[in-house]
């Protein structure tokens, strides 16, 4: 059974602009789909690539598509190793995405809490 380690919540908007008409687009950054792309088998714990699904807009003003995707390693569980990565197509990312990583406890640790 696999278990889930860590989860990326984000929050607030993500401010995009677009490149073709330099219009602002806003979106719902909890909108924004995270999973586990990848991991591998540390000293302490078990490295994992978080990566969001990418995010295509259509500009409200040109109608040019703007892509987002944000990448970040997890190591140890519930802390970033290094910085958060974003990739833009079509537009440019302003200002930061409001985020965090939650861990959520394994069900057997969980059910020895309650014994
Ligand atoms: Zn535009």
């Amino acid at each position: 059974m696999e278990v889930v380690l860590g989860k990326i919540i984000c929050s607030g908007t993500v401010n995009l602009k677009c490149n073709e008409c330099d219009a602002t687009i806003k979106q719902d950054a909890a909108l924004l789909n995270w999973e586990v792309e990848d991991s591998e088998r540390g000293e302490m714990d078990t490295r994992l690539w978080h990566g969001s699904e990418e995010l295509t807009l259509a500009c409200p003003e040109c109608n040019n598509d703007i892509g987002i995707r944000f990448t970040l390693i997890e190591y140890p569980e519930g802390v970033q190793e290094g910085e958060l990565s974003s990739e833009v197509n079509g537009g440019e990312l302003i200002g930061e995405l409001d985020y965090q990583i939650i861990v959520e406890e394994p069900p057997e640790n969980k059910e020895q809490k309650f014994s």
